[in-house]
Formats: C-alpha cells, sequence, structure tokens
C-alpha cells in the first residue's frame, strides 16, 4: 500500500512537472523568444510560482512595454535564479561543516567523559591503597590502574584519528566553497570573469595604479551588428560565436590583466600596468583574431562568414573613478561604431572629439 502511494505521489508529481514544461513552452511561443535552457529555466520558474518576486518582475514588465527583451531576461536571470543556485550550494558546504564539528564536539566530550572517569578511579585508587596491606590485594589495584589507563589510551589513539580525518575533510570543503567562490565570479557560457569580478578588480586596479604611480588602461569591446547574426543564425550559434570571441579575448591577455564579460555581447579588458599605446595593441590584435576566423556551424557545416568587433581604449587619469574611466573608454567605443565598426579608437584618437561636439550640437 505504502508503495502504491508512492507510485502515484511519483505519477502525480511527473503530470504537475508536465503542466509547468507546458506553461513554459507555451509562454515562450507566445512571446516569441529564443528556446535556450535559460529562458525555459525562467518560464518554468514562473510556472511554478515558486519565486513570488521573480512573477512579479515579469508581470511588471510585460505590462509596461508588452515583451521582455534580452535584457529583461538576463537581468531576471541574473537577480531571482542564480542567486539561489549558489547560495544553495554555499547552505550545503556551510551544513556539512557544522555536522563535522558537531561529531567532532560530541566526541571531545566522550573523551572528556572518559579523563574525568579515570581521575576518579584514580582518586579511588588511593583510597584503597591506604587501607590495602596485603601484596595480592595491591597488585589487583595496579592492574586495574594499568588496565584503566590503557582503555583511555585507547580512546585518546580514537580521538586523534577521528580529528585527523575531521580535519582533511574540512580541507576538502574549503576547497568546495573556493570552486563555489569562483563560480560566482565566473561567466558560464565564456568562462570569462563575469561583471561581478570586473568591477571588483577594476575597483582594485584603479587603486594600486595610483599607490603605485603605474598607468592603468581600459579596453571596451561590443560585437558589431550581432542582432543580425542572431537574427540570422539563431541565439544558440550567436553564443557559439560569443565564445569564440571570449577565447580571441582570452589568448590575448596574459598576467595580471583582466579580461571579463561586461554584458551581453560586450567584453571589458583591464590592463594594469600598461600605457594607452600597449592597449591599443592588445586591442588590435584581439580585433584582428577575432575577424581571420571563418565561422561554421558544427550541425550543418553551413559556412557563416564573418564577425567583427569594435574596440574603445583609454587610460586612467589622475583623479579618475571607476565610472569615468569606463565612461571614457565606451566614448572611444561608440567613435569606433560610429566611424564605420571593426576598429580600435582610443581617447586620443580625433574621431573621438567629433562625435561629442557633434552631440553637443544635436
Ligand atoms: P552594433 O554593431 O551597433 O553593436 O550592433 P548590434 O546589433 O551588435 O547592437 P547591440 O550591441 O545593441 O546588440 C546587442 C545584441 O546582442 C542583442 C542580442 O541579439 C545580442 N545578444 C546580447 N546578449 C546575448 C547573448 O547572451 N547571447 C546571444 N546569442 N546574443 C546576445
Ligand atoms: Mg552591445
Ligand atoms: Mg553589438
Amino acid at each position: 500500500m505504502g508503495r502504491g502511494n508512492a507510485m502515484a505521489e511519483i505519477a502525480d508529481e511527473h503530470e504537475r512537472t508536465m503542466a509547468f514544461a507546458e506553461i513554459a513552452l507555451g509562454q515562450l511561443k507566445a512571446l516569441r523568444q529564443a528556446a535556450t535552457p535559460r529562458n525555459y529555466e525562467i518560464w518554468y520558474t514562473y510556472a511554478t510560482g515558486y519565486s513570488p518576486s521573480l512573477n512579479q518582475t515579469i508581470n511588471e514588465t510585460l505590462a509596461r512595454s508588452g515583451t521582455l527583451s534580452d535584457a529583461d531576461l538576463e537581468q531576471i536571470y541574473a537577480n531571482f535564479i542564480s542567486p539561489t543556485r549558489l547560495t544553495d550550494k554555499i547552505d550545503t558546504v556551510g551544513a556539512r561543516v557544522m555536522d563535522e564539528i558537531n561529531q567532532v564536539m560530541s566526541m571531545m566530550d566522550a573523551a572528556t567523559g572518559s579523563a574525568n572517569n579515570y581521575t576518579e578511579s584514580l582518586a579511588d585508587v588511593t583510597n584503597k591503597l591506604g587501607n590495602t596491606k596485603d601484596r595480592d590485594g595491591i597488585r589487583a589495584i595496579v592492574e586495574s590502574l594499568v588496565q584503566t589507563a590503557s582503555e583511555m589510551k585507547k580512546d585518546n589513539h580514537k580521538l586523534e584519528q577521528r580529528l585527523s580525518a575531521s580535519k582533511q575533510e574540512i580541507n576538502q570543503l574549503q576547497e568546495n566553497l573556493e570552486v563555489v567562490r569562483n563560480e560566482s565570479l565566473t561567466d558560464p557560457l565564456t568562462g570569462l570573469s563575469n561583471r561581478k569580478y570586473f568591477d571588483m578588480s577594476l575597483n582594485e586596479a584603479l587603486d594600486a595604479s595610483v599607490e603605485r604611480s603605474e598607468p592603468l588602461s581600459l579596453v571596451m569591446t561590443d560585437i558589431d551588428h550581432f542582432k543580425t547574426f542572431n537574427d540570422t543564425w539563431g541565439h544558440l550559434t550567436g553564443d557559439q560565436v560569443l565564445r569564440l570571441v571570449a577565447m580571441s579575448v582570452k589568448q590575448n591577455v596574459k598576467g595580471q590583466d583582466i579580461a571579463a564579460r561586461y554584458g551581453g555581447e560586450e567584453f571589458a579588458l583591464v590592463l594594469p600596468n600598461t600605457v594607452l599605446r600597449s592597449a591599443i595593441t592588445v586591442a588590435d590584435h584581439i580585433r584582428r583574431a577575432v575577424m581571420s576566423k571563418e565561422l561554421m556551424k558544427r550541425s550543418t557545416g553551413q559556412n557563416l562568414g564573418r564577425v567583427t568587433i569594435s574596440l574603445g581604449v583609454a587610460t586612467a587619469r589622475k583623479g579618475d573613478s571607476m565610472q569615468s574611466l569606463i565612461a571614457r573608454a565606451d566614448a572611444c567605443l561608440y567613435a569606433a561604431k560610429r566611424n564605420g565598426r571593426n576598429r580600435v579608437i582610443s581617447e586620443t584618437d580625433p574621431e573621438v572629439a567629433q562625435g561629442s561636439s557633434e552631440a553637443k550640437v544635436a
């Protein structure tokens, strides 16, 4: 009968999951969104109602603009889904550390108990010794003493072994936490650092450059006409291209350089101890690396042509904040877009100033 119940529960569970899945797919279709795992997960969560704030955000966004843009979806995923995953993992590791500590504590209690017993038997023996006159009596007392001492030694040995196993376990858990921490700072699609890590490290690098009076340069990059690429070849193929661009970025940085996915199809490079001239060279290497690759759709062997990227380069000035430095690199990136794309523009190039005066006139 218990088994029958369990079977019924599994069937129920299956039906519920399928119903959620249908709703999720229905939403993807109705809103004509790409059926990526990320979007599916968002709508699946929506259908379950597990995250009321996710549902509220989606409802409000739909009421306001009638659709969910890629940026909306990315934001929703980052706000409501990624954090719970990570928190779950951290909670699991935390619970295991607590469990380990509790086990060791109770062994310590047991050991303290046996040490107390030992002290008690010593006191007892001292009493008995006072009253015993014959050799046999004394021998019996000494034997019991030896017996107790050897039991204690065994207990201590066990405790030692347990403590050493526990130490290993905790070291292992610490490594796990380190892995989780790294995951929380890595962009899963490209393997580059994520925006959170970029923000942290640009801030640090800026402080360090002031402290050591060293130069610091920043490169911002954005894929050219990527929307058209996605529309033509599909979002999943677009994602493959993102990986490819990320690889070109990675292959051109070294040492203390930081390469990050700044946003959807935007990448950023923090180059400590690097003057503008050298940063421009790095940027141009990346640009050439990307445009030199002929893209092929793996599943069909279809030739997809090439993609290009535009890059903006700026170098830190006295009194710069992270925002002001990013803003200058961004202005260069937009100048690169305005002037035909597939190029590197730095803040010493005349195109940047032209753009800003045009903007003022307009
Ligand atoms: P531009 O040359 O001016 O940069 O043109 P663009 O079409 O690239 O314009 P923009 O940079 O504004 O386009 C962003 C597009 O990038 C929108 C979306 O289709 C695509 N995109 C953003 N994030 C992702 C992602 O994670 N995966 C995929 N496949 N595409 C993305
Ligand atoms: Mg963009
Ligand atoms: Mg773009």
